[in-house]
């Protein structure tokens, strides 16, 4: 466990995100990468024990919110922190440009329609916040229309707390130069290069401006309910530490139970 994870990373509601003054190499005082590898398979073990309860106790349920830009590691957080849990009780929910079926409707409805019934986990790789991201940030819709949204995210995110979703967001925070080595190396692999799309270089010209929604969007939206943690991703065994950490902790924090037998079972044997 990274000690006081959730304080070092958390976006204080009610304050500036302050994306451009957090360090996206910060090492949050992890040696290197055989510790971190370690501290993981350790929280994995954990984890999965704590998806179990929760998955028995089926009363509540977890949502990770996973943003960044291109390569900042969405699909790798995924592979690395949740490759020990059981699939039965976790869900994926991966976002991609609407269809158009889902524009036909308001932007919350194909996110509410996978959010996690209660015992599992959801995963959003992207989410809803591309509604106020990506749309902002390439003009898809007109700034009156984008700029309400942030009010609509944190009443849906109340309304899943309430019900008893407990929602972690994640934002993997990189370097412009670590992306520039990643698109690289996806461009040079032939296994890699299938991730690669001429757009995510459109995407990449207009850093500054993606920068500016995503510090809008946190600084927003963090709020009791559902936090935005600040994840230093250029190196991937510490955001590795550092997601599997938050999840611990979050789980830790909910000890879910095992559900009390309904009867007294304490004299049945089976023959
Ligand atoms: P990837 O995550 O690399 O598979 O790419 C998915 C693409 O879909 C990204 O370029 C996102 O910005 C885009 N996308 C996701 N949601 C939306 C949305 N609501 N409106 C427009 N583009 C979106
Ligand atoms: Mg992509």
């Amino acid at each position: 466990m990274i000690d006081g994870i959730r304080e070092r990373l958390l976006v204080q509601p009610g304050r500036a995100a302050g994306i451009r003054d957090r360090d996206p190499a910060d090492r949050l005082g992890l040696d290197g990468k055989e510790e971190s590898q370690e501290l993981v398979d350790t929280l994995i073990l954990e984890l999965r024990g704590l998806q179990e309860r929760l998955w028995a106790e089926a009363r509540r349920s977890l949502l990770v919110v996973l943003q960044g830009l291109d390569t900042s590691g969405k699909d790798g957080t995924i592979r690395h922190v949740f490759h020990g849990v059981n699939p039965q009780g976790c869900r994926v929910a991966s976002f991609k440009v609407p269809t158009v079926t889902e524009l036909a409707h308001d932007y919350l409805w194909r996110v509410h329609a996978v959010c996690p019934a209660r015992g599992e986990i959801g995963i959003f790789n992207r989410s809803h916040y591309e509604d106020l991201l990506v749309v902002r940030v390439k003009k898809l819709v007109p700034r009156a229309v984008w700029r309400r949204r942030y009010r609509h995210v944190r009443e849906l995110e109340r309304i899943l707390a309430e019900e008893g979703t407990t929602i972690v967001k994640v934002f993997l925070h990189i370097s412009p130069g670590e992306q520039r080595e990643r698109l690289q190396a996806r461009l040079d692999d032939p296994e890699k290069r299938w991730k690669f799309r001429a757009a995510d270089l459109e995407d990449r010209a207009l850093w500054d401006a993606y920068t500016d929604a995503y510090e809008d969007a946190l600084t927003k939206t963090s709020t009791a309910w559902a936090p935005w943690y600040v994840v230093p991703a250029d190196r991937k065994w510490v955001r590795n530490a550092a997601v599997a950490s938050l999840l611990v902790e979050t789980l830790r924090e909910l000890d879910p139970q095992f559900p009390e037998p309904a009867e007294d079972m304490s004299g049945i044997v089976v023959e």
